[in-house]
């Protein structure tokens, strides 16, 4: 082993950071963090450390460095940006056998600072002996990932309840199972849903039965577009963790092959000749039957489970059936299309509001507000729009937007083969025809769809985009007082 770790109690201790600069301001705020009392030493000082000095957090020695001041600490920071200043650092602290870490220059540091992921009381520390910094900093990025914000607090409570889960479970075995099922069970889930009281009142119940209740449970996630790069932290450790995976025809596999290997995959579209009543009957089955056998079940969603997703109704089963679930948002094809196409949605020369729809019912003369939906100074986002353009593209006429009004299609957003088509109300239909659209698309209507002539930056545009048409005087919503600068 080239170092050895340890973990260092630097509460109310003192420590000397030698330098007044930017790198010295890290190093001081991470040891203020760790309560230790810093003395920092230097000629001259950034304004934080100033604030610092001034709110009494840290003290100052004024000047160039000297070995008195290795007098009361217990370890030194060199963080200078002269070398010869840092070697007197360090052999000052060498001939008195003290820790010295030299930042950045691990030939003259007799001890290194890792990188850390912090869910105190717990701490991963990762090091590369100062030999791939890079490479330790990647790693630590991987660890962050993994593990929820919440983990802190469970190791708090795990620490708390030891004693008890050490009288009710004395066995090995049976202690160790009881950790297992407090990392994956119902205390966790309570401390991720911010329910503090819940968690503890869970491990209490826990305690006083000789059996830990099941740990089965649903987990709803949005998983996007099909970008994999578009999961969320949160997504991600949900695919991590789970023994079963219900997924929508929707999900790219792109996403899916990110989920634990060993994880049931299971396809839940819609079977063939099957309507949807039965489709959702047999995904409400799946769901509770799985998590009653005790699995970690992942409802795994396009885009956003509650954006045309059915997420309500099915939690609205699992509650009725007494099933533990959260629910992980995820990027909606609105959003995703819109950024992978560059369409500012709500740009503020264009539009003032966005509207999301379904055109699913658009044949339906009553079943949408075409009023509403083709009002102008508004960008009006259609999904499951293809199949129906015509009805929808009529409506909008009907109802007052003008055929020139910009239109976009995405085909498979985010995806390798995303393909945009740019056109107008009066052309999209032939266009769209012609290039053979394909669900899923997504249809983006209003002003706003031009700003993708100079906004574009990801794959395939079909037709050249309508000339930008600079907003006239009195469609510049932007110069009207009322609408706010995001800023
Ligand atoms: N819950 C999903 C939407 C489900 S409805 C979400 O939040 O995105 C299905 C419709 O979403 C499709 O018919 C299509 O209109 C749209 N859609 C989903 N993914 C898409 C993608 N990658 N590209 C274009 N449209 C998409």
């Amino acid at each position: 082993m080239t170092l050895f770790p340890i973990f260092t109690d630097l509460k109310g201790r003192s420590v000397l950071v030698v330098g007044g600069g930017v790198v010295a301001t890290r190093k001081t705020q991470a040891l203020l963090e760790a309560g230790a009392a810093v003395v920092v030493g230097a000629p001259a000082l950034t304004p934080s450390l100033q604030g610092w000095v001034q709110s009494g957090r840290i003290v100052h020695l004024s000047g160039t460095f000297e070995a008195t001041w290795l007098d009361a600490v217990w370890l030194v920071v060199a963080a200078t940006d002269d070398r010869t200043v840092n070697e007197t650092v360090s052999q000052a602290a060498s001939a008195r056998k003290m820790f010295c870490n030299v930042v950045d220059d691990p030939a003259l540091s007799s001890f290194q600072v890792p990188s850390i992921v912090d869910r105190s009381p717990l701490v991963i520390a990762i090091s590369s002996s100062g030999v791939a910094p890079v490479l330790a900093r990647r790693l630590r990025e991987r660890i962050e990932s993994l593990f929820d914000q919440s983990l802190g607090a469970l190791a708090a409570l795990a620490h708390q309840f030891r004693p008890q889960i050490k009288a009710s479970r004395p066995e090995m075995g049976g202690r160790r199972a009881f950790y297992d099922w407090l990392l994956d069970g119902p205390v966790a889930q309570a401390l991720r849903q911010s329910r503090p009281d819940d968690a503890e009142r869970a491990l209490s119940e826990a305690l006083a039965t000789p059996a830990s209740p099941p740990i089965g449970s649903v987990v709803l996630v949005g998983a996007g577009p099909g970008d994999p790069g578009l999961l969320t932290l949160k997504a991600l450790r949900a695919l991590n963790e789970a023994d079963v995976i219900l997924f929508d025809k929707l999900v790219s596999p792109a996403v899916l092959s990110l989920a634990r290997r060993d994880a049931e995959q299971i396809s839940v579209g819609k079977h063939p000749g099957e309507d949807h009543h039965a489709t959702q009957a047999r995904i409400h089955n799946l769901m509770v039957d799985h998590a009653k056998a005790g699995q970690r079940v992942v409802r795994l969603k396009g885009g956003d489970p509650f954006i045309f997703g059915r997420g309500g109704e099915e939690l609205a089963h699992l509650a009725a059936h007494g099933i533990r679930f959260e629910v992980v948002p995820g990027i909606t094809a609105a959003l995703a299309c819109a950024a992978y196409s560059g369409i500012s949605l709500t740009h503020r020369d264009f539009a003032q509001s966005v509207v999301f729809a379904t055109a699913h019912c658009a044949k339906q003369e009553n079943e949408l507000d075409w009023h509403a939906l083709a009002r102008p100074h508004q960008t009006a986002v259609f999904y499951m729009g293809v199949s129906q353009l015509d009805t929808l593209i009529a409506q909008l006429l009907r109802h007052g937007r003008a055929p020139d009004t910009p239109i976009a299609i995405i085909e498979n957003g985010t995806r390798p083969e995303q393909r945009v088509l740019h056109a107008t109300l009066t052309t999209v239909s032939s266009l769209a025809h012609e290039h053979h659209i394909k669900a899923p698309a997504l249809l983006i209507v209003g002003e706003a769809v031009s700003t993708a002539a100079t906004l574009h930056w990801f794959g395939q545009v079909l037709t050249g985009l309508p000339a930008i048409s600079r907003p006239s005087a009195a469609f510049r919503i932007s110069d009207r007082p009322h609408h706010p600068d995001p800023a």
